[in-house]
């Protein structure tokens, strides 16, 4: 029998995923990525729920929990360093049965990645530059080579998509910024350290965190307010504009700007959300980030890249490749639960970095009152608990991939 043949943008989180359960359902997939190699370095992330059950499936749960971190504590800090507020993680970990981890992004994907790789046709430092689709197929020009034809083309290729500029239009029609910009990096030796302890400093439209990472790497992360229009895009552009926003910060701040010399590696990028009418059109689809990313804010994209990347396959799985078909239901069966993270993200946008110092009051006494038995579990369990089920799929040759 002649496989049906996928082609998927983006080695991130979602596009792996996608390669591995699209396999699993009988399609042999192709996977490009912009970048030379796997992304190294970023940022951590939480992970639990479904995109942690379905890691689960696909065994990686072990090395998950291996090299992830067990965070005890968010703590808020003063101009001097001292405690204001906080509180113990544990509560995610009762809410999630001991099924959550932190870890970095990267690492994640270079784990989904390594489940791949070896029955995956894989294409680095190349990119999708047209896409042109005919009765029963697609065909795509590359920007380093010919022109390739495909059954399917998935973008996995996450906020700044460009299968969606090419398929669907330009990015502003989708994107909605919700008015901050996150910046990160990482390096090594910084002093001090508060292991497994999440510090944050904050000022009107602005935080910055730092985090411990293993081998005595320290992750910093900025969010702070600024207008989507003249965001720099060039490496030293963005480091004077987070020196002049950071400027007159307390705390840590002047020794951490010093410490962007040392960094050659700054994730930046603005907080947006993609909202579109449909995420597919005829044999395209979008998964993940580029469909419909809900930002940071919501502490669950990956998560739900990798939901995403598992219900498009399953959907073709069940309708033995009739593609309308799949990416209907896809859509019909995500679609609700993305609009409530998204919106919950939106609604969580000002309580990340307060915009006046009554927002910063007031969020402070809302994270105190966390400490009272019971109400951190009232009030972040919506969030944390997925109310949707992940359903089981009619996979042909699953036992190959689930070793
Ligand atoms: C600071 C921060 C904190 C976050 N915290 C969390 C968290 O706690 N929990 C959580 O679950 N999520 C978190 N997220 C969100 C999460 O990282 C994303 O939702 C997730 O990475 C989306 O996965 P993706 O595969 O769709 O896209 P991405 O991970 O962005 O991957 C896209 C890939 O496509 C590649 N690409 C881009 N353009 C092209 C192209 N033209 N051709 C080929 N390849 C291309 C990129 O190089 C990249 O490898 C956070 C995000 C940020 C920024």
């Amino acid at each position: 029998m002649i496989r049906k043949t996928a082609l998927i943008s983006g080695a991130g989180i979602a596009g792996p995923t996608l390669a591995y359960w699209l396999r699993a359902a009988g399609f042999e997939p192709t996977l490009i990525e912009r970048a030379p190699a796997l992304r190294t370095g970023g940022y951590v992330i939480d992970f639990w729920g479904l995109g942690y059950d379905i890691a689960e499936r696909m065994g990686l749960l072990r090395e998950i929990n291996r090299i992830g971190y067990h965070m005890r504590e968010l703590r808020i800090v003063d101009d001097r360093g001292k405690r204001v507020t906080g509180f113990g993680t544990n509560v995610f970990r009762e809410l999630t049965g001991g099924r959550y981890v932190t870890l970095g992004r990267s690492d994640l994907s270079r784990l989904l990645f390594e489940k791949i790789k070896d029955a995956t046709e894989v294409i680095f430092d190349n990119e999708i530059v047209g896409i042109e689709e005919t009765a029963d197929h697609v065909r795509v020009q590359f920007k380093h080579g010919d022109e390739r034809r495909f059954d399917l083309v998935i973008g996995a290729d996450g906020l700044h998509s460009d299968v969606r500029r090419l398929t669907f239009g330009p990015q502003p029609q989708f994107e909605k910024y919700l008015g901050y910009v996150v910046a990160a990096f990482e390096l090594r030796g910084y002093r001090p350290r508060d292991e497994d302890i999440y510090v944050m400093y904050g000022q009107p439209g602005q935080m910055v965190g730092r985090f411990t990472l293993h081998d005595d790497r320290m992750l910093f992360l900025f969010v702070f307010v600024a207008d989507r229009g003249s965001l720099p895009t060039t490496f030293d552009q963005q480091k004077v504009l987070l020196r002049e926003s950071y400027g007159d910060g307390k705390w840590e701040c002047p020794r951490i700007l010093a410490e962007l010399d040392r960094t050659d590696e700054l994730y930046f990028d603005p907080v947006s959300q993609i909202r579109m009418g449909g995420w597919s059109q005829g044999r395209v689809a979008l998964v993940g980030d580029a469909a419909f990313c809900v930002s940071l804010l919501a502490g669950q994209g990956s998560a739900l890249a990798m939901i995403s990347a598992y219900v498009l396959a399953g959907e073709l799985a069940n309708a033995d490749g009739r593609h309308d078909q799949a990416f209907a239901r896809y859509e019909a069966f995500l679609r609700a639960y993305i609009n409530t993270k998204q919106e919950g993200a939106e609604r969580f946008t000002g309580a990340f970095a307060p915009k006046t110092r009554q927002g910063l009051w007031f969020r402070n006494q809302v994270i105190r009152a966390f400490a009272i038995p019971g109400l951190a579990r009232f009030a972040v369990g919506g969030d944390i608990i997925d109310t949707l089920r992940l359903p089981n799929y009619r996979w042909s040759s699953i036992s190959e991939f689930t070793t």
